[in-house]
């Protein structure tokens, strides 16, 4: 039987506020990187994380001291991580015991088979872009629909394609009031990580048109209609996004002001290419590096100045997604709207990005 139970109605009592348990349920690319943001913030605490066997991401979770849990109640699973050396604190049931919200970052498809879990043990979720819309029925984008999420029960944080396209378009349309859009989404074909993904000498078509891409950010922005074409290559670092942007008769826009529209909002980095000679997402990460992020990761959504042009009323520009990172503050920002904590998404957004430059030392 499902319950939900609202144990966390008391978030704030009297004048003291209350840290948010988050519980992260897969500790992989994305897992590591959440946890790391959630560590950063003063409002929230990691209270375990999960893995489904003693691998080599339970050294770093107990350097960050991060209590490890075992993906499964399995009690053979569990005692397999003390044979390990590794303290295991109990299974997934445990876990979900002490957390008032689960960061499901299970590889894509594979978490929709933890939702019961979740509904059972009446925690709040989070899920990642590798899940589909239909399955939790709310998808979360800060800049996009941060108030639609606001004490819901769960929902998803949209893909790292999605939550690009979001940032730059959305303060588009939000200006426009009408915006039609065809993109093409240039993939890379693994994550750095990853040994067995391809293609490794071949440009892959994604021959399922549109794309998933351009409809998924109708799942936080229905408004703006959009499709899109992609295609996988064999890189591992970036992706790049080709856009072309239909704006409606008279938005009183021209290439300039769209770039200082988009400089002045959050988690978007505009740089000219001519002038930087950071023309390659080689350069984009590179500059990363060199500020300091943790893993060379670029929370930001970088726009080459020098490549946006506004012709009539057609806007063509490229972006570059650093496809590791760009989710990471928007499921910190999620989980403050699941927890009603914070109404306002600029607000939240701002936090996060203070509290993890911080943390990190950035330059
Ligand atoms: P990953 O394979 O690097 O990590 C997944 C982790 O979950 C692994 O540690 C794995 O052992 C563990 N796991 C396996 N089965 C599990 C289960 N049943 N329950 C809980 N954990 C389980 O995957 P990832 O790249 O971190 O992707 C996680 C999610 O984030 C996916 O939905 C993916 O689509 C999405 N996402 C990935 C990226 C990216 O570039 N990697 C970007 C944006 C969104």
């Amino acid at each position: 039987m499902i319950r939900f139970v609202n144990r966390y109605s008391s978030l704030t009592h009297g004048c003291e506020t209350m840290v948010i348990k988050v519980a992260i349920n897969g500790y992989g690319t994305i897992g590591k990187r959440v946890a790391d943001a959630v560590d950063a913030q003063d409002d929230m605490e990691i209270v375990g994380v999960t893995k489904t066997r003693p691998a080599f991401g339970c050294d770093l979770a107990v350097r960050k001291g991060y209590p490890i849990y075992c993906t499964y109640d399995d009690a053979e699973k569990i005692a397999a991580f003390a044979s390990a050396g590794y303290e295991c604190h109990g299974g997934l049931t445990d876990l979900l015991n002490i957390a008032d919200i689960v960061i499901d970052c299970s590889p894509g498809k594979v978490g929709a088979g933890n939702l019961e879990k979740y509904q059972s043990a009446g925690v709040k979720w989070i899920f990642q872009g590798g899940e589909k819309h239909a399955m939790t029925g709310m998808s979360y984008t800060s800049s996009a629909n941060h108030e639609e999420n606001l004490n819901v029960e769960g929902t998803r944080v949209v893909s790292c394609n999605t939550t690009g396209l979001s940032r730059t378009l959305v303060p588009l349309y939000n200006h426009c009031g009408s915006l039609s859009v065809e993109c093409t989404m240039i993939r890379r074909a693994a994550d750095p990580g990853d040994s067995s993904k391809g293609p490794i000498n071949a440009i892959k078509p994604v021959l399922k048109v549109p794309s998933h891409h351009g409809p998924d950010v109708m799942t936080v922005k229905p408004e703006i209609s959009i499709n899109s074409m992609a295609v996988a290559v064999p890189t591992t670092i970036m992706h790049v996004h080709v856009i072309v942007a239909q704006l409606p008769e008279g938005h009183g826009l021209t290439t300039e002001s769209i770039i200082d529209m988009w400089s002045n909002e959050p988690r978007i980095i505009l740089m000219s290419g001519g002038e930087t000679g950071i023309t390659t997402t080689a350069e984009v990460m590179e500059y990363a590096r060199d500020i300091g992020r943790k893993w060379g990761d670029l929370h930001e959504i970088f726009v080459w100045r020098d490549g946006v042009k506004l012709e009539a009323n057609t806007l063509y520009y490229f972006q570059a997604i650093h496809q590791e990172s760009d989710v990471i503050p928007e499921n910190v920002d999620a989980i403050r709207a699941l927890m009603g904590t914070e109404s306002n998404w600029r607000v939240s957004v701002e936090k996060t990005d203070n509290a993890i430059a911080q943390y990190n030392n950035i330059l």
